[in-house]
């Protein structure tokens, strides 16, 4: 158990008056947890304080060579007033995973937890009201030793912020356009693709960007060895169904392991469908999208839940998916995901944790 000292604010800002403009981490709460980490004593000062600035000196070594590591999860208001949370232990463990590939001391699950439901607790006014909205939820550590040697640091900082979050999809769900990324890659076998580490995004900024300036929504990385298999997308993994059957690349290293990912997947095993958790060639989903057995196309993370795909575009090669319209396996996805997140249907997986009444 973390003895959470609590320091309130003596200036709380105003909740935004137009829910419909939250858009996504623009905003952000009153208040932030903080915990340290000094090497030989352990975490230490676990507090909730004010939303403020860090200090840091120039030579932080996090500002330098990038010892860090992150996860995103949502704070949800049901209909009845209670203030939930979705597969939380998922988050924590992947937190733990991720730290190790960084040399980042592990935070105990129990005290992840009883960290993000703090914090959550302390700034249940902040998690919006409309339909679609949430808290979205930003916990990280980073390396804070002062020193330009690159070593294992001996001194980190845990924190969590928090930004009320608009809905994702405020004008309907809009199908988007993926560019298939030929030349940058993302993750290789012994790397880092398999953490929420923040080298990962500062290294994809790049194709982003280009992909972008010619109107695609995201990028697709193909495998970093052969630019031959589909992997993920920027920041949400993807599943192809192809003659009624569904695939997905494996978390096996180059792949983020995705709490929407396995809940998806776990859904699907259970309304019926063939998951195939494995390597699938781009040259196989351009060629099923030609022969019309490439079905539906969708992303999956938490910001968005399902992203329905309608277009790929590989070296040229265009392939249409759907009609430009979401599918009703990505349509049935989304209402029982978001349906239990917002508590609209009852939680038959136990995926739902409750934190306070709203
Ligand atoms: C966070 C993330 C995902 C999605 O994970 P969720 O747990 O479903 O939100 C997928 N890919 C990348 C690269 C990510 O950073």
């Amino acid at each position: 158990m973390l003895n959470i000292q609590i320091t309130k604010t003596t200036t709380p800002k105003a909740k935004p008056a137009d829910e419909s403009q939250l858009g996504f981490g623009k905003l952000f709460s009153d208040h932030m947890f903080v915990m340290n980490y000094t090497k030989g004593q352990g975490w230490h000062d676990a507090r909730i304080v004010p939303y403020q600035p860090f200090q840091m000196d120039p030579a932080c070594v996090v500002l330098h060579y990038a010892q860090e590591v992150f996860e995103g999860m949502k704070a949800y208001r049901s209909a009845e007033g209670t203030i939930q949370l979705f597969r939380p232990d998922c988050n924590a463990q992947r937190l733990q995973d991720s730290s190790d590939r960084l040399c980042i001391p592990p935070i105990p699950t129990e005290d992840f937890l009883q960290a993000v439901k703090a914090l959550v607790e302390v700034e249940k006014d902040w998690v919006p009201h409309e339909e679609g909205t949430s808290l979205y939820i930003r916990p990280f550590v980073f390396a804070s030793d002062v020193g330009l040697g690159v070593h294992a640091s001996h001194e980190y900082v845990f924190a969590i912020i928090c930004a009320p979050s608009g809905a994702y999809y405020a004008e309907g769900i809009n199908p988007v356009k993926i560019y298939v990324e030929d030349d940058y890659i993302r993750a290789a076998p012994g790397l880092t693709g398999y953490t929420k580490c923040g080298g990962n995004y500062a290294a994809s900024i790049k194709a982003g960007e280009l992909a972008e300036e010619q109107g695609f929504a995201q990028v697709l990385w193909l495998d970093g060895v052969e630019k031959k298999y589909v992997e993920e997308v920027g920041s949400m993994n993807i599943m192809f169904k192809i003659a009624g059957k569904i695939y997905t690349a494996p978390c096996t290293g180059t792949v983020l392991p995705g709490v929407t990912r396995r809940s998806c997947i776990e859904l699907l095993k259970e309304w019926g469908y063939e998951v195939e958790e494995t390597r699938v060639a781009i040259e196989d989903i351009m060629k099923a999208g030609h022969d019309g057995t490439l079905e539906e196309v969708f992303g999956t993370g938490t910001a968005a839940v399902v992203s329905p795909v309608k277009e790929l575009d590989w070296k040229g090669d265009k392939v249409f998916i759907g009609g430009g319209e979401i599918g009703p396996v990505t349509q049935r996805l989304y209402d029982t995901m978001t349906g239990m997140q917002w508590g609209r249907i009852p939680d038959t997986k136990g995926w739902i944790v409750p934190v306070c009444k709203g």
